[in-house]
């Protein structure tokens, strides 16, 4: 496959430069479904592949204004390629036309409100991310786009960020088997999972630029908490919910993910919190402690504590009290290396 025209690339398929710009008006749509060249009006449009013609006109959808559109592929229906914002009335095809790569089809054009550029859309046999569309750089180079190559990558990546590269290729096999189109209801996309809502300032969905920027921020984690399993913790549930807990936090999402990682029993997966004293130890205390300052403060200057905030210290002691001689055997275990009960 060709590229359409020859002029540099103004925005890629993937988050627009707007959502990553500004974070915080970021929306369930911020993407950008076609590639964007900043060619000038009347430059030359080419076909990038063998295909047949199958639209040719003005459309009001997406506001993409005057339009040829090339369908291509196994059986001409594997995948459809628009050219928008064209010069209105540039085309040099007809519907039904056989083109073949290379072919000039139109002349760039420009929308009311945008510098001149030409809008580039692959859609349809592609995977149903971003409204279906295909990011056009997996098809102009799909060696550099192989599983072998980002693996490859993913090693350099590793390497530069100064950690473990075996661990690294176990930790994106796990985000999305190294499949670029990975997305989950959790808002984070691409190959190594990345949230836009945490991390604005990369394009998910561009696969190097999101191994390059995984393995620095798996960097920064190794470097803030001192060890993979903390490091791991803090990619899958964020530094915050680590330093909360003091630990990989009890979600079994969590320790399921190190665990998978790390390819060992690390952490031990909770059923239930007295399960894990350390982590009972740390929270409920902690719930208790918080609660009880609460009230010492307020008393000091006079105010009673609420019903509520009552029955909440009064069960938070009972629990304690109950499982205290649990607690201390947890600990007395710890403290001479034994294994947990
Ligand atoms: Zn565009």
């Amino acid at each position: 496959m060709i590229e359409p025209v020859e002029a540099p690339v103004s925005q890629e398929w993937g988050l627009t430069r707007f959502a990553r710009d500004n974070p915080h008006v970021y929306g369930d749509n911020p993407g950008h479904r076609g590639r964007d060249y900043a060619s000038f009006e009347g430059a030359s449009v080419r076909a990038p592949e063998d295909g047949v013609v199958a639209h040719v006109g003005t459309t009001n959808v997406w506001a993409w204004g005057y339009v040829v559109s090339i369908v291509a592929g196994s059986d001409r229906n594997e995948r459809r390629h628009y050219f928008c914002h064209l010069q209105s009335g540039s085309a040099s095809v007809a519907e039904g036309d056989e083109v073949k790569a290379g072919d000039p089809i139109a002349r760039s054009g420009c929308t009311p409100n945008w510098p001149p550029h030409l809008h580039w859309e692959i859609r349809g046999g592609g995977p149903e991310v971003m409204g279906g569309s295909i990011d056009p750089r997996t098809l102009l180079h799909p060696d550099r786009y192989s599983k072998s190559a980002l693996r490859t990558y993913a090693r350099t990546a590793a390497e530069r960020a100064g950690i473990e590269p075996a661990i690294f290729a176990r930790q994106i096999e796990r985000e999305s088997g190294w499949n670029i189109y990975a997305h989950g209801p959790d808002g984070a996309f691409g190959i190594a999972r990345i949230a836009p809502r945490r991390h604005p300032t990369v394009n998910p969905w561009d696969a190097y630029a999101a191994l390059d920027y995984a393995a620095a921020l798996m960097a920064d984690h190794l470097g803030a908490f001192g060890s993979y399993e903390l490091a791991l913790a803090a990619y899958n549930a964020g530094p915050t919910a680590v330093k909360r807990h003091g630990g990989v936090p009890p979600s079994s999402e969590t320790r399921d993910y190190v665990n998978s990682i790390l390819g060992e029993k690390k952490v031990r997966p909770v059923q239930s919190i007295y399960d894990d004293p350390d982590f009972w130890l740390k929270s409920k205390w902690e719930e208790l402690a918080q609660t009880a300052i609460q009230v010492v403060n307020r008393a000091r200057a006079g105010v009673t504590p609420t019903d509520d905030e009552s029955r909440f210290l009064n069960s938070r002691y009972r629990d304690l009290m109950e499982n205290w001689p649990r607690l201390m055997e947890a600990e007395r275990r710890r403290a001479a290396g034994e294994p947990r009960a």
